[in-house]
């Protein structure tokens, strides 16, 4: 008999509470990750994290095999193909017992309970864990007994529960005098990173695996953590752990994250708070997108924006995405993002807001060129960063909020550091005209002019959400009315 870890987004050795107990089972182990590149394509999964996730796997199948757990990894296709793969392989390798770690978007819970039903008539024992996060989705509810939809009180208690129940991390495995450890070669891998079609400029910046994972976290807690609460909005600082990929893949665990951060409270207290409240916001998302499954189906959490009419153009779009609106810390956000695979958290909220108030382009739109771009591509963060911005989503803040993408260049990158590192266009201007080129146009000549003026923005959004407010409102009478009529 055999115990089968399947992996998923959680490519790690340690810190990995189902690899832990399935060599806690004593019988023999194997591991499994099914490639599902049409999922990956149905899921916009830009090829950078195709490419992460697939050079992660390679490690992890040689950490496996020092350990003399051999990895497999089979192409599945996509998610349909998944429970008939799974009960082959348990058929072949006589699995008694499945470990995996849990996942929470709707199309992995389906995916998942169909594995159930294919395994149970086999008898393989399917065990799961809540390990891709600190607190569980369904653990923490109001006191009417409904999940939380707001962040502030959700984070209060995400505290106190934490503070009565620390997390712990799995013993880490090792081999033993026993151990004969398995080769790994895995000619799908090969196949699959060959196939990737990524300029190496891309991959040069990024280091995948479980290694580098922990070397970054090293580096964060032990450098800029203390002074994190200060330095992080600001792009032009490496005030950020740059963990956001290694999290999202399960290189890395979250438990372990915490673990570390809470340990140097005494180094920089508010630090350490703020970043611990990143990792809330984390989980905050997870849970929503876990009790709201209609969200990843790109519906709006709040429903009577769906109403709303968003009027942008594709030419707005295109120059959105390609850093060319002519607004230069937007420009610099998109300029980032599609060079290295990743943006800085201000930047995300910045270029979102632009987007979706300043141009008035459907937030989905948004969300999908992020997923087709980010190396830490992740649903619940994404979905839940977009709607924030869009003022389509959980928070309670009203929809009139708007960023003056202006004003925040001011704020946020006073110099001009960071837009000058990501348009050469712009490299020679003062840290004052380099907020707004535009007034002196002379000043850079190949740098486009704005795309859309600033003035008028907030009464136009508003305007706009009253209209799809008034829409749904009259939707919901007429629903009643009607409701009302056939009884
Ligand atoms: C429009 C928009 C889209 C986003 N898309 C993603 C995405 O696809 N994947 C992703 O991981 N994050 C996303 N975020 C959240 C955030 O921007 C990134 O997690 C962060 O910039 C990553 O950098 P870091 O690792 O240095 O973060 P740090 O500041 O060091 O934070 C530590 C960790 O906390 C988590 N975290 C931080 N902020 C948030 C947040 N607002 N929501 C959820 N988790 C958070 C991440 O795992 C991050 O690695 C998005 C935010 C916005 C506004």
């Amino acid at each position: 008999m055999t115990t089968l870890v399947w992996y998923r987004n959680d490519l790690r050795v340690q810190d990995h509470q189902a690899l832990s107990a399935a060599l806690a089972s004593g019988e023999p182990v194997r591991a499994l990750y099914l490639l599902c590149p049409a999922q990956w394509d149905a899921h916009d999964v830009a090829p950078l994290r195709r490419w992460y996730v697939l050079a992660s796997l390679r490690e992890l199948g040689s950490s496996l095999g020092r350990l003399g757990i051999p990895l497999d990894i089979l192409d599945c296709g996509d998610f349909a193909a998944v429970p008939r793969t799974l009960a082959d392989y348990c058929g072949r390798h006589a699995v008694r017992t499945l470990f995996s770690t849990r996942e929470y978007p709707l199309n992995e819970r389906r995916r998942d309970h169909a594995v159930v039903d294919a395994l149970r008539p086999l008898g393989v024992d399917l065990k799961g864990f809540d390990d891709a996060v600190l607190v569980p989705p369904r653990s923490l509810r109001t006191g009417q007994g409904t999940p939380y939809t707001v962040f502030t009180p959700y984070r209060r208690r995400w505290d106190a529960l934490l503070a009565e129940q620390p997390p712990t991390l799995p013993l880490t495995p090792g081999p033993t005098r026993s151990t004969r450890a398995v080769s790994f070669e895995s000619r799908v891998l090969d196949k699959a990173l060959t196939t990737l079609s990524l300029p190496a400029s891309m991959t040069q910046g990024w280091q995948a695996g479980e290694k580098a994972a922990l070397a970054q976290l090293k580096a964060f807690v032990d450098g800029p953590l203390p002074h994190y609460k200060r330095d992080r909005d600001m792009p032009a600082l490496p005030g950020t752990s740059l963990l956001s990929t290694a999290l999202s893949a399960g290189t890395l665990s979250v438990a372990r994250c915490f673990i570390e951060a809470d340990a140097r409270r005494s180094a920089g207290r508010e630090g350490v708070a703020t970043w611990i409240s990143e990792l809330a916001w984390r989980d905050f998302y997870r849970q929503i997108m876990a009790n709201f499954p209609h969200l990843a189906r790109g519906e709006p959490f709040r429903p009577e924006t769906g109403f709303v009419q968003w009027s942008g153009n594709d030419e707005h779009f295109q120059a959105w995405c390609e850093g060319r609106t002519g607004y230069p810390l937007v420009d610099a956000a998109m300029r980032q993002l599609n060079s290295t695979g990743w943006m800085h958290n201000r930047l995300r909220m910045v270029s979102a807001m632009f987007l979706t108030k300043n141009l008035f382009i459907d937030w989905r739109l948004g969300e999908r060129y992020f997923m087709q771009t980010l190396i830490d591509g992740d649903l619940a963060a994404n979905n839940g960063g977009w709607q924030w911005s869009a003022s389509t989503g959980t928070d309670a803040a009203p929809y009139f909020r708007v960023f003056s993408p202006v004003r925040q260049s001011e704020r946020f990158d006073p110099e001009g550091h960071f837009i000058r590192s990501q348009i050469p266009e712009l490299a020679h201007l003062d840290g004052k005209s380099i907020h707004q080129p535009w007034r002196s146009p002379m000043l850079a000549p190949d740098y486009p002019t704005p795309v859309v003026a600033l003035d008028g923005v907030r009464e136009r959004v508003t305007a706009a959400f009253q209209a799809a407010r008034d829409i749904y409102d009259n939707t919901h009478d007429t629903d009643h009315h009607r409701k009302g009529e056939t009884r």
